[in-house]
């Protein structure tokens, strides 16, 4: 009887544990060619993300991290938790990124911010790529905000995000080689210069104006 009772009792008693879902692609699998592949989708969001956030789930389960929200684990964690927490939300930032119908510059306040940090946004564009090509192994490219609204460009290897360094994200270029190498081989130059024609300015509008 007594090991029964002992099983109802950690039952019973076993805090709520939060479990994070992958988040849906919020377009069809082939509304982003020729640009990014149906079988890139297929392997960058429903594998490799996938992955990430089960990985998360296993590794959080009944440790203080399970009742964060994915933004404080990031903040708050190291190791594997880090890695696979910040890995989580950069892809779903860097889904939520692209659009079948994107808008292809910014506008307003976001504008003026770019003309007057980079000159313009072809420069910016150039920056971005440049520090694309030049980052070595696995990482993103990001372009940021601080509170002032004065504008980043950011590198960071593996899981490395601006949240991480106090920074607003605004856009996020993912230069692992999962995120193109079904479609580009070992081009990362053309893969990050196509991307441009899917990145949604209107989202980064966004997170500028609630930064
Ligand atoms: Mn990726």
């Amino acid at each position: 009887m007594i090991p029964l009772i002992l099983t109802l009792f950690i039952m019973t008693t076993e805090p709520a544990t939060k479990t994070f879902t992958l988040e849906p692609l919020p377009y069809g699998y082939r509304e982003l060619e020729p640009e990014i592949s149906e079988e890139t989708l297929r392997y960058h969001h429903d594998k490799h993300t996938a992955a990430y956030v089960n990985k998360l789930n296993e590794l959080i389960a009944g440790t203080p991290y399970a009742d964060m929200t994915l933004e404080e684990i990031i903040e708050k964690s190291d190791g594997a938790v880090f890695n696979n927490a910040a890995q989580a939300w950069n892809h779903n930032f860097y889904f939520a990124t692209l659009s079948p119908k994107p808008k292809t510059a910014p506008e307003g306040e976001l504008l003026d911010a770019v003309v007057a940090r980079y000159g313009s946004l072809d420069n910016l564009k150039a920056r971005m790529n440049s520090a694309a090509t030049s980052l070595f192994g696995s990482g993103w490219v990001w372009l940021a905000a601080d509170k002032d609204g004065n504008l980043e460009i950011m590198s960071g290897s593996n899981a490395d995000n601006p949240l991480r360094h106090g920074l607003c994200p605004l856009l996020g270029i993912d230069v692992w080689e999962h995120a193109y190498y079904i479609d580009y081989r070992n081009a990362r130059a053309d893969a990050v210069q196509a991307l441009w024609e899917r990145i949604d300015w209107s989202k980064a509008e966004e997170r500028y104006r609630n930064r």
